[in-house]
């Protein structure tokens, strides 16, 4: 039986986990047959929409920036709201949600460094990746300043955030303009003394988790040397045997291997170094009066099934500062059961479970908060489909919501004095960062594509003006 009145959905999230699970749910069969009608409100903590995409993807990763114009497409249909500058928590409670809306679907990602636990972690000089990741895509809750004081810098870990990291670490800044890093990222990275990068893999080059496309463009960053260390290249039988089954790690280690044949045959001139070190886990963070100033790290081997046993055997680098880029970690939310050791919300293929393990009624989860930090941006849409298909089936006992009236929420938000910022709000935004870029130069002299408003007021006046 079709309902009188649509389903009333909110979205927690405007990155492509909830922007994919609303567009997946305004095309579902049962919505386009008219069993069913939806709408969805998108809520996002900042006042600006594309949550990872925005403040997570690296700037001169332009091809996956991109992703922003296929969200942008599904938002400028208007069948679906945004509200920004709302933040979950504290703005807007589970019971204020729980009045205006039938179903809530958390799309929140995951933001948090994954802890280390290594003496030295704490010194000064020692980052988390997800923090200098925020600095440098301006993410309105962080810091303007970053100090960029190190020559010999490392950088733990073998993902995609280890090489986004180092790449922009070890990158001219001039070569940067042509993205859209405001002035003070540029300022930072241009007065960098940076000589040495180092990227360390606690495992050997078939068990690392970076895809080819992101390991191939080490090598395109201009006037940096990448450097491979011939001892590090030992394969044992797992080795061969994922270099044989996985593609992906097949083509990067020829691509590493090439590398370094290539390494012994030409003269390595740049003035700054990439170095991709193998088999080695960071035991101690060396510190001088609270400072960073080495790293002690343990070699590893092999154990034939993909994993490693330390040899005993330790070296000191001198480092003056330690990035840890060893994975993200999800944040709680208020009165949303969480699995304090994945940091996920506790959920049964999207639908959040409670204290018993049972469903709640009405919640779900979506993304790296339902599954945790892994997968490229692509693999959320399936996720996103499990979690809504799940929603629809449970159709028939939503309809709870007592205030279901499209105003409600407005309502609600202008009486709490919510600075809220809007789909519209946004085109406003958008234009403006495009017209800072117009107004400015990369390297080359052409005009800038977009330069990002940094300031969370600022970008909530220009979003509401
Ligand atoms: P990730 O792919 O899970 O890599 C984490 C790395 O940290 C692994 O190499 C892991 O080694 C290492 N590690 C974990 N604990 C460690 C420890 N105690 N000591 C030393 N090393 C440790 O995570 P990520 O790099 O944060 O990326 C998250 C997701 O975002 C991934 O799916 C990634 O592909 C995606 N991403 C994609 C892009 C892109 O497409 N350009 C950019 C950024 C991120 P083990 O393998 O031995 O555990």
């Amino acid at each position: 039986m079709t309902e009188a009145r649509p389903l009333r959905v909110a979205v927690i999230g405007s990155g492509p986990a909830g922007v994919y699970a609303a567009d997946i749910l305004t095309k579902s069969k049962e919505v386009k047959d008219g069993e069913v009608q939806v709408a969805i409100d998108i809520f996002d903590r900042y006042p600006a929409p594309f949550g990872l995409i925005r403040y997570g993807v690296a700037p001169d990763h332009p091809r996956i920036k991109g992703i922003i114009g296929a969200l942008h497409k599904i938002m400028d249909r208007g069948d679906i709201r945004f509200f920004g500058n709302v933040d979950y928590g504290t703005d807007i409670s589970l019971a204020d949600l729980r009045e205006h809306y039938d179903a809530i679907i958390f799309a929140t990602g995951a933001i948090k460094d994954a802890t280390l636990n290594i003496p030295g972690a704490d010194l000064d000089g020692s980052y988390g990746a997800s923090d200098f990741v925020c600095w440098y895509d301006a993410h309105p809750d962080y810091p303007r300043e970053w100090p960029l004081n190190a020559k010999e810098i490392a950088v733990l870990g073998n993902g995609n955030v280890a090489l986004d990291v180092a790449r922009v670490l070890s990158k001219h800044a001039d070569d940067l303009l042509v993205t859209e890093i405001p002035d003070h990222v540029y300022e930072g990275l241009k007065a960098s003394p940076v000589t040495d990068v180092h990227i360390f893999g606690r495992r050997g080059p078939a068990q690392i988790k970076f895809t080819p496309l992101e390991l191939r463009e080490l090598k395109h960053s201009r006037d940096v040397d990448i450097v491979l260390y011939e001892e590090d290249f030992q394969f044992d039988e797992g080795s061969e045997k994922a270099i044989e089954e996985n593609a992906q790690i097949k083509v990067m280690n020829k691509v590493l291997k090439d590398w370094l044949e290539e390494q012994k045959q030409t003269e390595q001139t740049a003035s700054r170094r990439l170095h991709l070190h193998f088999l080695q886990s960071p035991a101690e963070i060396l510190g001088e009066d609270g400072k960073v100033v080495g790293l002690k790290m343990e070699r590893n081997k092999l154990d034939g099934n993909g994993g490693i046993i330390g040899t005993g055997e330790f070296i000191e680098y001198p480092m003056q500062a330690v990035y840890r880029a060893i994975g993200y970690f999800g944040s709680e939310l208020p009165e949303v059961g969480f699995d304090s050791k994945r940091g996920v919300i506790t959920n049964i293929e999207g639908r959040v479970t409670g204290a018993e393990g049972q469903p709640v009624p009405g919640l779900y989860a979506t993304g790296w908060i339902k599954r945790g930090p892994v997968g490229l941006i692509g693999s959320t849409k399936s996720d996103a489909l499990e979690t809504v298909t799940h929603l629809l089936a449970d159709r028939e006992n939503l309809y709870t919501a007592a205030k279901p009236e499209t105003e409600a929420i407005e309502e609600f938000l202008d009486s709490k004095g919510i600075e809220y910022t809007t789909w519209e709000g946004w085109h406003k935004l958008d234009d403006h960062e495009k017209s800072l870029g117009a107004a400015s130069q990369d390297a080359s002299g052409e005009p800038r594509k977009r330069v990002k408003v940094t300031d969370r007021q600022e970008m909530v006046r220009i979003s509401r003006s």
